[in-house]
């Protein structure tokens, strides 16, 4: 089995590993020259808008897939017309690219959302802030919270206007969007797949807790009620049958209330299930792999209990996090800059309590490099 794989992030680089006991051998397209996946499989670098050339490095491979959203929908799609089959579909990838289309496809299927609205105007950003804080996004192009300002009240509009608008706008979706900023308890994943077949399996709902919008760390299961899990498959279903999904999706929620707020799906294996590589029967990255070749879907109940600690800017000193017992560490091959995600530590523990002692020794761990003791 081949699979052809569009981006070669950190991502990429686990599909990879995870192919490798299934004996699936993975080629990986992306643009930089140094890729986390390069290491670990065929890589070809090359811009998105070679087709004719991306086609030639993943014929006769079974399936493409993708690894990141901001692949142009015009070069898969290429693809398609070359005769090569690409899951997830197309549409999904669109959507997602797009906050606009995301939120009436939430919208539309009944899942709760944050208000939002498309705004043309300072003016009218500011009007709405008068009512109640607004978050302003660009429609597109958006990642770890960059292109958006929070705008808290009427006399903030002009300068997040000023600073979003004057972003180059992303072909086929310019514009910004706001959505009313969410007084949330809590933000939750959900990791579901859908094979070929239609079946669908879910993974525990994740709690992920962010820093400046970017993910610190995620914790699995959730501590949730079994109503909140079914009522997050129940949306995840309905989004996964109307994209006539295939492969891994990801939802992120806003938990408010004991209810579900939906803010955006990612068509994708995510930074929030990298704990089931060891917190699960089959590892998200092994699940999409499943689902998209034609396979049977794995078991995603998670074993024991995991706590997933991202790497970002620096990287702590090795012999440290080993010494934890159950902490096991991913480090992606690239080189520190701040604000970058160089690796994750998954804690594991057999129940809460051991995986959040074993999680507090992690973070120390962490605190003390990003300080530099
Ligand atoms: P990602 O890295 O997940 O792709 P992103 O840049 O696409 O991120 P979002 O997920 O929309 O952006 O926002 C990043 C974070 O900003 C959220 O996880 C949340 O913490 C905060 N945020 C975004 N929208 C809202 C909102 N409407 N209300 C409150 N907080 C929000
Ligand atoms: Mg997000």
């Amino acid at each position: 089995m081949q699979v052809g794989v569009l981006g070669g992030g950190q991502l990429g680089r686990m599909l990879a590993l995870a192919g490798y006991p299934l004996g699936v051998r993975m080629r990986l397209y992306d643009t930089p020259a140094e890729s986390p996946a390069q290491h670990v499989a065929e890589y070809r670098r090359g811009p998105f808008d070679r087709t004719a050339e991306i086609v030639e490095f993943l014929r006769g491979v079974d399936v493409v897939t993708y690894e990141f959203e901001n692949i142009p929908v015009a070069t898969v799609e290429a693809l398609e017309q070359a005769g090569l089959t690409v899951m997830p579909p197309p549409r999904a990838l669109a959507v997602s690219q797009d906050r606009l289309a995301e939120k009436t496809l939430f919208q539309s299927l009944g899942i709760p959302t944050p208000d939002f609205s498309v705004v043309r105007s300072a003016q009218e950003l500011a009007d709405r802030a008068a009512r109640t804080a607004q978050i302003l996004k660009t429609r597109s192009g958006g990642y770890d919270g960059k292109g958006q300002a929070e705008v808290t009240a009427a006399q903030d509009a002009e300068s997040a206007w000023a600073m979003l608008s004057s972003m180059p706008p992303a072909p086929g979706c310019p514009g910004l969007i706001c959505e009313s900023r969410i007084d949330f308890e809590r933000e939750l994943s959900t990791i579901a797949v859908r094979g070929r077949d239609g079946r669908t399996a879910f993974y525990p709902l994740i709690e992920n807790r962010h820093e400046r919008g970017i993910l610190r760390e995620s914790i699995a299961p959730a501590e949730t009620s079994d109503a909140l899990q079914l009522q997050s498959q129940e949306y995840a279903s309905r989004v996964l049958d109307r994209l006539n999904y295939v492969g891994v999706l990801t939802i992120e929620w806003f938990e408010r209330g004991g209810e579900l707020l939906a803010n955006e799906i990612a068509p994708r294996v995510h930074n929030s299930g990298h704990w089931t590589i060891e917190g699960a029967a089959a590892s998200q990255f092994e699940s999409h792999l499943r689902a998209i070749l034609g396979l049977p879907l794995g078991d995603c109940a998670a074993q024991g209990h995991s706590r997933m600690f991202n790497l970002i800017g620096v990287t702590p000193s090795l012999p440290a996090l080993l010494a934890i017992p159950g902490a096991h560490v991913h480090l992606y091959g690239k080189s520190a800059r701040a604000g970058r995600k160089l690796g994750h530590v998954t804690a594991w523990g057999a129940n809460r309590s051991e995986a959040e002692a074993r999680g507090q020794q992690v973070a120390r761990v962490i605190r003390d490099a990003a300080s530099g003791n």
